[in-house]
């Protein structure tokens, strides 16, 4: 392993890193880590003062991960891999974040990184080969390659209402918590949004403030979390399992060890379709979006599914208004990222808690003491908001990030974002962005697809320095391909359907195009192996000269 001393920051005008990662979360501390001990140069950027990325920021109240702990996990490692201990089958957010730590100590990684700096400039520099890399605190970073491994859920949304900066009380975003906790006792608090965020603080808050308003503009399908503690007999079955789980993981389409039902949904009658929902719905979680095979590209399979769920709703909500306006009406059930609950709809049968249905009674401003609809004003004393994220793009357009011939990523990407293998992008030679539009990325088990995406570029990286390459950038025709072939794909499915955040629907002014690649993982996988394979089809690889 590299075991060099950072250069101070006095020195770094001069100095040329190999490899310059941004972001220090599963993708980050795996990429400084691969990079360290394939004997690279490298460094790190974190805007946050710790590792955790994800982990680190998104600290509300019920932030736990939707896959199980022992697959949401490092892999590269069976020593860390056996020794570290999940309390819980669905680990909540501060045990992750320990994990993280404990990764990033026992490789020795937070001293390859700088933290509390949010890198706000990338250019590229055509005579050299490099990637001048800035940050909020005036420092300068240069290096021959840079991934971005700065998230796709981490530019955060902020809605622009009339008045958004008026309210006088506490405002707080899920994305943005403070690290020390927020206590609601005695608080009158309103909470807009109900994605996945939303949906797992609202039952936590709802048991300590005085009063919960929850603000919805759009209903989503929640699963319940079956989660519980795992016990020291199940964890030593797990880890006897561990090779065999792991080796179907790494080719399986989400990277989770799960098959769909085995028979199609329209293949098979009523009783046998009902217990294949139920089954699923009690092992919970995403699971449950994709029950049957054809349950994400036939509506009227998809609709079993739907009816199944709303049954659901109507048995759990006393209030039949509540219940109706809890049940999406706008989009087939798992088209939106499906949400998991620990007693959300529950919630709502409590005295302290009411659902504003701002399809009835929009918005119209958010005051100095609450939020103004159309029919009520809203006193508040705390407001949080669960609005989501400028999804798998934003990280790059908000910052300054360009290209060869100074081609800004807006630009670019302006019609939507075009990638190749969806790490790469034609005109920004020698970067990376890990989980980007065009791969998986949220449709499987992140951490492992950061390890089979860091081990990839690394692999190139490593290629191009032994064969004198000084740039590696895909050619623009195998960039088009592949993002046709996403969007192909993509067309085959129920989830261009919806306003989603894959869609890009939620950010105002967002070119609407499906974003992450829902081949399967395992496919993308192989297609990455033959690439490397075929000796990098698809890409230009110009040598020093
Ligand atoms: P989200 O799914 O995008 O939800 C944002 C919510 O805010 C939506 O209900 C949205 O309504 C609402 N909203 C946005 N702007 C609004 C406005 N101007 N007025 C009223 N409502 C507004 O964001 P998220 O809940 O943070 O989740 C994002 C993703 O992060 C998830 O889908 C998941 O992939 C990941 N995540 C995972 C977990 C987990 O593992 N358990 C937990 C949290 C997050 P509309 O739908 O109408 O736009």
């Amino acid at each position: 392993m590299n075991t060099q001393p950072l250069p101070s920051v006095a020195d770094e005008a001069d100095s040329i890193h190999d490899v310059l990662v941004i972001g220090a979360g599963f993708a980050g501390l795996y990429g400084v880590h691969r990079a360290a001990k394939a004997g690279l140069d490298v460094l790190g950027i974190e805007a946050g003062e710790d590792v955790g990325g994800t982990w680190y920021w998104n600290r509300y109240p019920g932030a736990r991960c939707d896959v199980e702990s022992i697959d949401y996990s490092y892999s590269f490692d069976a020593d860390l891999q056996d020794s570290w201990v999940w309390t819980e089958r669905y680990a909540a957010q501060p045990e992750i974040l320990s994990y993280l730590r404990h990764v990033a100590e026992r490789f020795e990684l937070a001293e390859r990184f700088r933290f509390s700096q949010r890198v706000v400039s990338a250019h590229f520099d055509e005579e050299s080969a490099t990637w001048l890399i800035g940050t909020d605190r005036g420092e300068q970073h240069r290096a021959r390659f840079v991934m971005f491994a700065t998230g796709c859920l981490s530019a955060v949304n902020k809605p622009d209402i009339l008045g958004v900066d008026d309210f006088a009380g506490e405002v707080l975003h899920t994305a943005q918590w403070p690290a020390d906790g927020v206590s609601f006792t005695g608080k009158r608090v309103g909470v807009i949004g109900t994605g996945s965020s939303g949906i797992q603080a609202v039952p936590i808050i709802a048991e300590e403030a005085t009063s919960l308003t929850v603000f919805q503009r759009t209903a989503n399908y929640s699963v319940p979390m079956p989660n519980r503690p795992l016990s020291a007999e199940e964890r030593q079955q797990l880890r006897e399992e561990y090779p065999a789980r792991r080796a179907k993981c790494y080719y399986a389409p989400s990277a989770t060890p799960y098959d769909s039902y085995p028979k199609a949904a329209l293949e098979i009658d009523e009783d046998e379709r009902i217990a294949a929902l139920e089954a699923r719905w009690r092992a919970g979680g995403v699971l449950f979006g994709k029950t049957f095979p054809d349950q994400n590209s036939v509506l009227a399979a998809n609709d079993h599914a739907r009816r199944f769920a709303e049954a659901k709703v109507w048995a759990l909500v006393t209030d039949p208004q509540t219940a109706a306006d809890l049940i999406p009406v706008d989009h087939p059930i798992g088209s939106k990222r499906i949400c998991t609950d620990i007693g959300y709809f529950e919630t709502f049968n409590r005295d302290n808690v009411r659902l504003v249905n701002l399809r009835r009674e929009p918005i119209t401003a958010i005051t100095s003491t609450g939020i103004t609809t159309t029919d009520a004003s809203y006193e508040l004393d705390t407001l949080v908001y669960a609005t989501g994220f400028d999804a798998m793009t934003g990280a790059l357009t908000r910052i300054d990030l360009r290209g060869a011939r100074g081609k800004h990523i807006r630009e670019v990407w302006a019609e939507g974002p075009i990638t190749y293998l969806g790490m790469t992008i034609p005109g920004f030679p020698n970067m990376f962005n890990l989980s980007g539009p065009g791969s998986p990325s949220v449709l499987a088990n992140m951490v492992l697809h950061a390890e089979q995406q860091v081990e990839w570029i690394v692999d190139l990286i490593v290629s191009c320095t032994a064969n004198g390459i000084a740039e590696v950038e895909p050619r623009q025709d195998s960039a088009r391909n592949w993002t046709d072939h996403v969007t192909e794909v993509a067309d085959t499915t129920l989830f261009p359907q919806a306003n989603s955040w894959y869609m890009g629907a939620n950010i105002p002014g967002k070119k609407r195009v499906f974003m992450p690649y829902i081949g399967g993982f395992g496919n993308y996988r192989r297609m990455c192996d033959q690439v490397q394979a075929d000796s990098y089809t698809g890409f230009v690889l110009t040598e020093r000269s």
